[in-house]
């Protein structure tokens, strides 16, 4: 068919004309939309959890599982609701004025709480055994074994065909009963043993395979790795507390381990816990000498102390903060001294004394009692054959212009953070919120450098030692905040200030106060927190959590400018007093 030229246009005007109206009548179309939980999503929670999202048009009634919930300006809505166990769902439903409505039936996923045994058979319960994770122990260690069935039945330990030993039922704790449990050193060596729990009921005999094995490591071979990153976390135990920091490039002794786990000999009576991935496979046969710390000598700059100490590189350490004096130590591992003639001198004026103590025969010790508080950082650098010490005396005398604040906007690109109920994204609210502060700092002759000035990944790992290379004397990570599953956020709801060390702690006892008063909240700490942008001693570093962005009042005024600007100015005023302190 042939059309016309005008009669082109009309039918062009026409279906323009539709597509308007769809568009029109879309825009009054009722519309629910959920951003967390997400759908079919695994929330660990026992009686409630909470709930949001945001309607368009933001108006009507809003309700979820018959209880009506409150929709923001902003279209937002927030509400902490009562779940059960199961494939539970939201029912939400929206009815505007002219009668025109939404619903949509939102499932998700609560776990049910772990069962308790109803069968009367000799069952093992594969839930409280131990060893739970494959071990590897050194020849004469003790070795726990622990499981639990039917109580007054005779339970056996069988390791591959080597050993077989009884386990013994505890007393019982708490009205518990079935707990069998056993200590047993092996010689070895011998590797990856199988490990079955026998339990025998009127003569039947009831054998369980346990996933995992036991290994006994040859005496004196240790195995010796070799740590790979810089900063590695040693742990007090597997997937416990941190330690301390190990050094890229440090040999460390291997005398077991737990599954991915490795237990290392810090130094002879110290064991660490490292991840696996973090060192090396082991290098056979390789020893570890002790390191030997030399000549001492200490020099003074403005604003630095610094101290040379002779010494190979790549010495494990942990520095030590003495509370409420103005003494710092530090501790080398599988090092000596010899300790009759490291005598310093000490002919500088912010150093009273040093102290040097051999802790043990492989440990150090070394503390330096200072004539001021060392509250502005420290830090250790290898140059050549030796160590540098840096303790910094101040900050105070230097200009604003002379003194570098790195700026951290939490998150970026494909790390989204925290998500309000519109769906702004932390990473995008830490980044304007980020500028603001470094304008005003900038304003006040500060040098403001900043991780990321825009939405990029940025890796956790690479923040702090970008602060590090440029030689920043503070540093302040900017986070919004996100509760976790089955609390009440508004409950929850608080302005945070973390810090590691006792110079992050400082610079937090000035600022957080002022923080609290620009977001107006009354819950609200600073706190200590194992976070990896303030575990650097060398500058003063904090973290900041300013509020929780899931709360719709809160996802609405963090977009403000007014808001924005107080907190900037609350930060500006918080690093200015803790830089006047007198
Ligand atoms: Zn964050």
């Amino acid at each position: 068919m042939n059309i016309c030229p005008p009669m082109k246009y009309l039918f062009s005007l026409l279906f323009s004309l539709m597509i308007a109206a769809v568009t029109a009548l879309a825009a009054h179309t009722p519309k629910i939309n959920i951003v967390y939980p997400r759908k079919k999503q695994v929330v660990k929670a026992a009686e409630k959890t909470f709930i949001f999202g945001h309607v368009s048009p933001a108006q009507g009634v809003l309700t979820i599982n018959g209880q009506k919930v409150k929709i923001h300006p902003s279209g937002g809505f927030l509400a902490t609701l009562p779940v059960k166990p199961g494939i539970f769902i939201f029912d939400c439903k929206l009815v505007l004025s002219d009668g025109s409505s939404a619903r949509l039936k939102h499932p998700i996923q609560i776990p049910f709480p772990r069962r308790k045994r109803t069968t009367q058979l000799p069952m093992i319960e594969t839930t409280d055994l131990y060893p739970d994770t494959s071990l590897g122990v050194l020849p004469g260690e003790e070795v726990f074994f622990k499981c639990k069935t039917m109580p007054d039945k005779k339970v056996v330990c069988r390791i591959g065909d080597i050993q077989t030993f009884s386990l013994y039922e505890q007393e019982k704790k708490k009205g518990v009963r079935g707990i069998y449990q056993a200590t047993k050193s092996f010689d070895g060596p011998f590797y990856q043993n199988s490990i079955t729990f026998l339990v025998t009921d009127d003569s039947r005999i009831k054998p369980l395979l346990l996933p995992v094995t036991l290994t006994v490591l040859p005496l004196p071979e240790y195995p010796v790795v070799e740590v790979l990153q810089d900063k590695c976390k040693a742990r007090f135990k597997p997937n416990g507390g941190y330690d301390t920091f190990l050094e890229k490039g440090s040999l460390l002794k291997c005398t077991g381990f737990m599954g991915k786990w490795l237990r290392c000999a810090l130094s002879r009576n110290h064991p660490v816990y490292v991840e696996r991935k973090l060192v090396t496979d082991k290098i056979k046969g390789k020893k570890i000498f002790s390191k030997f710390l030399g000549n001492l000598s200490v020099s003074e700059k403005e604003d630095r102390l610094l101290i040379k100490i002779a010494t190979d590189r790549n010495l494990n350490h942990s520095w030590i903060e003495y509370p409420d004096t103005n003494k710092l130590g530090i501790k080398f591992f599988k090092v000596t001294t010899n300790i009759d003639r490291m005598v310093p001198q000490v002919n500088v004026s912010s150093l009273k004394d040093i102290t040097w103590s051999q802790l043990e025969e492989d440990v150090a010790l070394i503390d330096f009692y200072l004539n001021f508080s060392p509250q502005w950082g420290y830090s250790l650098d290898y140059k050549n054959t030796h160590a540098i010490l840096t303790i910094r005396k101040t900050l105070e005398k230097k200009l604003p212009k002379e003194i570098i604040i790195c700026l951290d906007a939490g998150h970026g690109g494909a790390d989204l953070g925290a998500i309000g109920p519109t769906g702004k994204t932390e990473a995008d609210m830490n980044l304007k919120q980020t500028l603001v502060v470094g304008k005003c700092l900038e304003e006040q002759g500060y040098q403001v450098i900043y991780t990321r000035k825009t939405n990029q990944t940025l890796p956790l790992d690479q923040r702090a030692p970008f602060a590090i290379s440029s030689r920043a004397d503070i540093f302040i990570s900017i986070h919004h905040n996100a509760p976790a599953d089955g609390c009440d956020p508004y409950l929850q709801r608080a302005t945070e200030t973390y810090y590691y060390n006792r110079s992050g702690k400082k610079l937090g006892q000035y600022l957080h106060p002022f923080l609290m008063k620009a977001t107006g909240l009354k819950n609200g700490s600073l706190r200590f927190g194992n976070l990896a942008v303030c575990r650097h001693s060398g500058m003063a570093s904090v973290l900041l959590e300013i509020d929780y962005l899931v709360i719709p009042e809160v996802e609405e005024r963090v977009q403000k400018a007014s808001f924005r600007t107080s907190v900037a100015q609350a930060i500006c005023n918080g690093i200015d007093s803790y830089l006047n302190q007198r």
